[in-house]
């Protein structure tokens, strides 16, 4: 199956590269697409020939069976480059793995894993002079696929259509956040597609985040469908605390979505002597030890910013402030340790890279 669709993959080079039109300095997140995608059609129970083409628009029925009923499911990764030209993709194979759980939750067909990895690499390897150097500046690459039936009944499409395209992407500054605990709206219930990163999941966050947002708090922390009394993730990020020498984090359900930057930063712990523990964590426990004082640490972790410090929590109309964030050992340090290993400044000692 890998060499089979492999051996197919049609590059149709563009003739004059648009890199020269973008502005370097001043790279928004998302908005800006290198040269290439992409694109491979699943007819008839079976992938067609994957093709690599100039990025471009699309031309699709109205009745497009994904514009209605969101029969679709993405991943999020980056690629980055160091000064000696070497290209890394990190932890490629979890998102090949994810993308297939996502797929199969939203009864859609999957990709080989190890095809979707090469599909990826191909790519990012063709736009590779895209990726830019600067310190925290890396490539964001999406993969995603849509149900393609120009046909409005409800029902599983028999047509999809896998693309990837790649967005190079400046230093996500994170400003730390101010975060609210919300106890009325839910993201995710048990038997629902909240482990998915499924589209309908992000649509539905969109109105009680604007309504926090316009309370002056930039990200919610979700709580559990049934009691609003646990911790789930922040915003479309994993949270992870430090309360006392204990790393923690919500252990991962059907209502969490296993997160990679996650995983890593708690095997990351665990390797530098923290105690870990991945578990229940209700509120109350977090704003206990914010109150005693054991509260040290507390971010939410994603592909996108890596880490995302948070500053003040607010719980039921009260605003509870955290540690310094400079004063943080545990974030500032794993971060760091995660840039440089993205970019090949330090062994590879988990065996996370794919270099090339
Ligand atoms: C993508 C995502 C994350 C983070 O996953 P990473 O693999 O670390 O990028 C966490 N929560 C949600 C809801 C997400 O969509």
């Amino acid at each position: 199956m890998e060499n089979e669709i492999l051996q197919q993959i049609d590059i149709h080079q563009i003739q004059q590269s648009r890199k020269d039109s973008v502005d370097w300095d001043n790279l928004p997140f998302g908005r800006v697409f290198s040269d290439h995608m992409l694109v491979i059609d699943y007819v008839d129970g079976a992938w067609g020939k994957p093709v690599i083409e100039p990025f471009e628009n699309l031309s699709l029925s109205p009745a497009t069976s994904v514009l209605h009923y969101g029969q679709t499911v993405f991943e999020g990764m980056k690629a980055y480059r160091n000064d000696n030209d070497e290209v890394f993709l990190f932890r490629a194979d979890q998102n090949a793995k994810r993308f297939n759980q996502s797929a199969i939750r939203m009864c859609m067909p999957t990709i080989p894993e190890d095809v979707f990895v090469q599909f990826v690499q191909t790519l990012v390897d063709l736009d590779r002079e895209w990726i830019p150097t600067n310190e925290g500046y890396s490539m964001y690459i999406r993969p995603f696929m849509i149900a393609t039936d120009p046909y409005v009944g409800i029902r599983p499409s028999a047509t999809y259509k896998f693309m990837i395209f790649t967005c190079p992407v400046g230093a996500y500054y994170t400003e730390p956040v101010r975060v609210k605990i919300e106890t009325k709206y839910t993201r995710a219930a048990h038997g629902g597609t909240g482990f998915a990163k499924a589209g309908g999941n992000y649509a539905a966050s969109l109105y009680p985040a604007k309504l926090a947002a316009e309370q002056g708090y930039q990200q919610l922390i979700w709580t559990d469908a049934q009691e609003h009394k646990y911790v789930e993730e922040a915003g479309t990020m994993n949270v992870v605390f430090q309360i006392g020498d204990t790393i923690v984090t919500p252990k991962s359900s059907d209502t969490i979505l296993d997160g990679i930057t996650r995983k890593s930063v708690m095997e990351i712990a665990r390797d530098w002597g923290y105690k870990t523990e991945e578990r229940k964590i209700s509120v109350k426990e977090v704003i206990d030890a914010i109150e005693s004082g054991e509260l040290k640490d507390a971010f939410g972790a994603g592909t996108a910013a890596t880490i995302a410090p948070i500053k003040t929590i607010n719980f039921e109309g009260r605003d509870y402030e955290l540690p310094e964030v400079a004063e943080r050992k545990f974030s500032n340090e794993v971060l760091d340790y995660l840039n440089r290993y993205k970019h090949g400044e330090t062994e590879d000692k988990f065996n996370w890279l794919i270099k090339f």
